[in-house]
């Protein structure tokens, strides 16, 4: 590359820097090298190189699931333009969380910043937990308090944590987005590749043994993967070397309470995997 591009794209890469991005992904135009139909463009995702079930023969290489093949070369962020972070190479926990919190700071990179959001709801527990549970983003509760999973689907996940034999405190509990968007309704892609990035970040420093998706927007955003919850519960993922299940959003069980029985099952193969004692399921 020569000098003045050079330049240029360091300049371009420090803009993007300012503005808390760190991650950059080569793509890859081959044919072979499109991302797989169905997959979503989920940052994490994408430099996850997808996500594949454990236990299922792979040719090396190359990832399947469901029987579609998905490549695998989908170039991980570490390898191109890698920029330190903040809280690269910080080995405290709490304060590495604290560090991107603080790069995270009062929010303004996408629309929700400025459609009625009155805090950033970053995240909240233990910052060494075995377990972490990713949700879609804030409701009005967790907007009001800052704080996630407050309202009546986080009393629903307490419960769902307590039966596991665990108190929140001791799990890790974040969302994909981290500010309410309006009417509850769904994160729009664009508000999901901001701010990805910031939970990508959480998980790689709590280094949790175990992550649960609740939902389909968390798991399609970690996953990579556009299948319906049927078929994405159930099963372990590997994401990044970490074991990933995926389960109903505590506000789906909320209006349909017999699938509380199918998460349960969800939760009792996290249980064993963690090692947790199995207990009476949740009412
Ligand atoms: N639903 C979510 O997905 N996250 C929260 O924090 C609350 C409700």
């Amino acid at each position: 590359m020569d000098p003045r591009t050079q330049q240029l794209l360091a300049a371009r890469l420090q803009y993007y820097r300012d503005l808390g991005i760190y991650d950059f992904y080569r793509r890859d135009l081959s044919a072979t090298n499109q991302a797989p139909s169905g997959a979503t463009e989920c940052s994490p995702a994408r430099s996850a190189g997808y996500a594949r079930p454990i236990n299922e023969a792979v040719p090396s290489g190359t990832a399947e699931v469901e029987g579609r093949p998905i490549p695998a070369s989908i170039t991980a962020p570490e390898d191109l333009f890698a920029a330190p972070k903040p809280e690269a190479g910080v080995a405290d926990h709490a304060k590495a969380l604290r560090l991107i919190q603080e790069d995270l700071g009062e929010c303004t990179r996408c629309v929700l910043s400025r459609l009625g959001r009155k805090t950033v709801v970053f995240g909240e527990g233990d910052p060494n937990g075995e377990l972490m549970f990713v949700g879609e983003g804030p409701g009005a509760d967790e907007d009001e308090q800052g704080r996630p999973f407050v309202g009546r689907a986080g009393q629903l996940l307490n419960k769902m944590i307590e039966a596991m034999g665990l108190k929140r405190e001791q799990v890790y509990i974040a969302n994909v987005v981290k500010c309410r968007p309006p009417g509850n309704r769904t994160p729009e892609s664009g508000e999901i590749e901001t701010c990805s990035p910031f939970l990508l970040r959480q998980i790689a420093v709590i280094q949790p043994k175990a992550i649960v998706a609740l939902g389909a927007v968390a798991a399609r955003c970690l996953l990579g993967l556009n299948e319906p919850m049927a078929k994405l519960r159930g099963r372990w993922f590997d994401f990044r070397g970490t074991r990933l299940a995926v389960t109903y959003h505590p506000a789906f069980l909320l209006r349909d309470p017999r699938q509380k029985k199918e998460t349960w099952k969800d939760l009792q193969m996290v249980m064993e995997y963690l090692g947790l004692k199995p207990r009476r399921a949740p009412e």
